[in-house]
């Protein structure tokens, strides 16, 4: 079975988890750190804070941005629960705007539109988070200046796109928002088993998030001087913690990041060429913008089509090729649906939900896989 994304082992990650095994620290020791002081140097943010997942880092960050019940947050439809369940877990009320039929991003003239109108309603969010749809980098920079002018705070939700850039600006710099978030869960771009990390240039955003990863206890460097025994709990928090087996792998798979964007590029490649004369449509990649490529999402035109969707995406399964549709609208689930939202109000997400599959890209999809699926879906036409 080829799946639509899977991690790429190699022997040195391998090595880098057993002695870590092998050693005093299976968590809590001076491996996380590395890897936040790696990462963050990488794409050139002042902090990292690493945790068990990008859910968690998400969760965090929202803390750390002060976000209340009552507060609004705006996200995107087309996107992972996650992306909303941050907001949602700390009693905040969630809202959507809708992607560009393009780019697949947050459309940046619905935000403004929305923001106008939320402005007269005073219902503005407090924070937003746009996606990096695929890999590609949201129009960061006008996001930012929006952000001024309505006073909003934004998390990059960048689970898919570590290793992109933008302007020649890495994605999670944290440039034009306050905190940026990757994800490390197998299907990304590199993998800690289960992990994230959330980027910021901020100290007072770092230390917060610090203190609410670990059950809301803050160690005073300071007073530990003259108690040595001292730590205190200044809030409720939770047990976010990435453990040292899970650094010593994301540390040795940070190493191979160049060559998994690289190839991850290249196969998109190939598709766009082996695609090129056939009703497909992909994902307008903006000319400032380098995808990490996590996703390569084919948009078919169903009227030029033999099948409809559903057969389309059974017989890509029948011949073991385990595509997905990333995603069914988020407002659309019926947790989404019970707090009111309705089919028809995010009209693009929904239309493009009705059209695209995600087919198979990661380190290891060979040639022949690629060459094999791409005559399969010639015949759909
Ligand atoms: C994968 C993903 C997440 C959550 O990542 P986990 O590390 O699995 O918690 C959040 N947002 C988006 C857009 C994702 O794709």
């Amino acid at each position: 079975m080829t799946p639509y994304s899977r991690q790429s082992i190699n022997k040195n990650d391998i090595s880098s988890v057993v002695k870590i095994l092998k050693s005093n620290f299976l968590t809590q020791g001076p491996i996380v750190e590395k890897f936040e002081r790696k990462l963050s140097k990488l794409v050139r943010a002042k902090y990292g804070v690493a945790s068990n997942s990008a859910s968690s880092s998400l969760h965090l960050a929202c803390i750390a941005l002060d976000l209340k019940p009552k507060d609004i947050v705006w996200t995107v439809p087309n996107t992972f629960a996650a992306s909303a369940n941050c907001a949602i877990n700390c009693g905040a009320k969630i809202d959507f705007v809708d992607i560009d039929a393009d780019t697949w991003n947050l459309s940046l003239s619905a935000l403004e539109k929305k923001l106008i109108k939320a402005k007269k309603n005073k219902k503005l969010p407090k924070i937003l988070i746009p996606v990096h749809f695929a890999g590609q980098p949201t129009e960061q920079k006008k996001i930012w200046k929006l952000s001024k002018k309505y006073n909003f705070k934004i998390i990059e939700d960048a689970s898919h796109s570590l290793g992109a850039k933008q302007s020649n600006e890495p994605v999670g710099s944290c440039k034009w928002s306050d905190i940026t978030v990757f994800s490390f869960h197998p299907v990304k771009i590199i993998t800690t088993g289960e992990g994230g990390m959330a980027m910021t240039n901020n100290k007072r955003l770092y230390e917060k998030m610090k203190i609410y990863r670990t059950n809301g206890v803050k160690k005073d460097l300071s007073s530990q001087l003259d108690k040595p025994w001292q730590y205190e709990q200044v809030d409720t928090g939770f047990n976010y913690r990435m453990n040292d087996i899970a650094a010593a792998l994301g540390l040795s798979q940070v190493s191979r990041l160049k060559n998994f964007i690289k190839k991850r590029n290249q196969i998109a490649d190939k598709y766009k060429s082996f695609f090129k004369d056939l009703p497909i449509k992909f994902q307008k990649i903006q000319n400032n913008n380098l995808s990490s490529y996590h996703l390569f999402v084919i948009q078919f035109d169903l009227k030029k089509s033999k099948y409809k969707y559903k057969e389309i995406f059974n017989r890509l399964r029948e011949k073991k090729f385990y595509v997905n549709l990333h995603y069914m609208p988020l407002h659309l689930n019926s947790f989404f649906k019970k707090k009111g939202f309705k089919n028809g109000q995010f009209p693009v997400s929904e239309k493009y939900s009705k059209t695209s599959i995600s087919i198979p890209i990661f380190f290891d999809l060979n040639k022949k896989k690629i060459i094999q699926l791409c005559n399969l879906i010639k015949t759909f036409f």
